[in-house]
């Protein structure tokens, strides 16, 4: 485990280190990476590795260009891949001003913000990020979306083909650190899901940035193609990213209490009522792209009405029955597309305004809410998550909370991006309408 710089420069030593990977995330959650030989590592660690920070997206304009990462040493891993050409580490890096402050637009930086604020209260934000994707076949080296394999749900080999692939990626994983709690085949053919115990919400979005990218690498490695995207084929389910939350306080789960209804505590249900309240905003960055839309529709396994129930699969927001320690909240709408930085930031800061107001959470269900008529809703009051980009960029324009929490910098650019994917989205012609109109028009 490395702690400081010193530990930094032993371990290149004792691993005979050639090459260091600098990492970091634009706004849309894409890792960027520069490559340094370890000549330039002492240089990396006191003043910081120059970038052109006008060539990230979200970042800032061409005038003010000349940014610094500045590397976290605690991120420090040796990649277990290096195509003989010597031994590759990276470590993740916070990204900073020449003028020594740090950049309001780094998604890092947006996060540990908004962490710093929840320790003032007291609390530390756990998250448990549930990661699905698919592994699809590649022909002449083109991503299809063939599925690698025909298995389904939990099942095993010999039908389960990618099996070994997916304990590669496992296996890789705990090469860098990552405490694997379970894999197994998901519901559509090729997909596949990867559970790691949950942490800190940096160190959880560190692993999620780090767990695409093992997954795609490895799949390169096998000829395959690993895929994040939230909806690939139409008629099977998509990948979502479930998030596992729960605060602790002096080192207890706060959402625990023996003596409460349903054992949740007050802090859980003003938490879970904070995160409904900005659900529809939120949704803009935990489901940032046009595709993102395709997957929460009904039928698939994943939400699409704003309410929240105990263990019961079908609402946006449940209580898995673990108590104790494990006591938490799944959030079921967010997925893999998403920046997981901005994603936990503006979960956290809606969960934490809601135990400000001591909100209550309204709209609690306790059966299959896809059994409900359009009527049986609206009498209820029970909303929906929206339906497009643009709608929820609509929702994500007006909240003030995630403003503020984002910071105008993330806030506008976040907007600018949904904006513009989807003027692009709205003027094509889909292969849909093409067999359904050309004929009967
Ligand atoms: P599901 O019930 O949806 O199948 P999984 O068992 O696949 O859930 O995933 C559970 C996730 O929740 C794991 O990542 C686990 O580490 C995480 N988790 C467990 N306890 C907590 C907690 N107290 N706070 C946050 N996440 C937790
Ligand atoms: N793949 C489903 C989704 O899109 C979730 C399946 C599950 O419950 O694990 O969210
Ligand atoms: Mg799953
Ligand atoms: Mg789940």
């Amino acid at each position: 485990i490395v702690k400081n710089e010193n530990d930094v420069l032993k371990a290149i030593e004792e691993h005979n280190i050639k090459f260091i990977r600098l990492q970091f995330t634009d706004i849309q959650g894409v890792v960027k990476d520069v490559e340094i030989p370890v000549t330039q590592i002492k240089k990396a660690l006191t003043t910081g590795i120059g970038f052109d920070g006008s060539s990230i997206e979200g970042f800032v304009r061409i005038y003010e260009s000349d940014m610094l990462l500045k590397p976290d040493v605690t991120t420090f891993a040796i990649l277990p891949w290096n195509n003989g050409k010597g031994k590759l580490a990276r470590i993740i890096c916070d990204v900073y001003q020449p003028n020594g402050e740090p950049f309001k637009g780094d998604p890092r930086y947006v996060l540990r913000k908004i962490t710093e604020k929840a320790a003032d209260m007291g609390f530390t934000l756990n998250v448990g990020p549930e990661m699905e994707f698919f592994l699809f076949e590649k022909e002449n080296g083109n991503a299809t979306t063939i599925p690698h394999d025909y298995g389904s749900y939990f099942e095993f080999a010999p039908t389960d083909i990618a099996e070994d692939i997916r304990r590669e990626i496992v296996l890789t994983l705990m090469d860098l650190d990552f405490d694997i709690e379970a894999s197994h085949h998901e519901v559509a053919f090729g997909q596949h899901e990867i559970d790691f115990k949950y942490g800190d919400a940096l160190t959880m979005a560190d692993n999620v940035v780090t767990f695409k990218y093992v997954a795609r690498t490895i799949a390169k490695i096998n000829g395959l193609h690993a895929t994040f995207m939230p909806k690939p084929i139409a008629t099977v389910n998509g990948s979502g990213m479930h998030v596992n939350l729960s605060l602790s306080k002096d080192g207890k789960n706060a959402f625990y209490d023996p003596d409460a209804e349903m054992e949740i505590s007050d802090t859980a249900r003003y938490f879970i009522a904070g995160v409904l309240n900005h659900i529809k905003a939120i949704t803009c960055i935990a489901n940032p792209i046009v595709n993102s839309y395709k997957r929460i529709i009904p039928g698939y396994e994943a939400p699409v009405y704003i309410a929240w129930s105990g263990a019961n699969r079908s609402s946006l927001l449940r209580i898995p029955v673990a108590r104790g320690s494990s006591t938490r909240v799944e959030l079921r709408s967010p997925d893999p597309s998403c920046n997981p930085y901005l994603t936990f930031a503006a979960i956290l800061a809606a969960g934490l305004e809601g135990i400000q107001n001591k909100a209550a959470p309204k709209h609690f269900v306790d059966y299959n809410i896809f059994d409900l008529s359009l009527k049986e809703r609206a009498e209820n009051g029970i909303e929906s998550l929206p339906g497009t980009l643009n709608e929820s960029a609509n929702y994500f324009e007006q909240d003030e909370l995630l403003k503020k929490v984002l910071g105008t910098h993330v806030h506008d650019n976040i907007l600018r991006l949904a904006r513009a994917e989807w003027d692009e989205y709205k003027k094509q012609v889909h292969e849909w309408e093409i067999e359904r109109y050309l004929n009967r028009t």
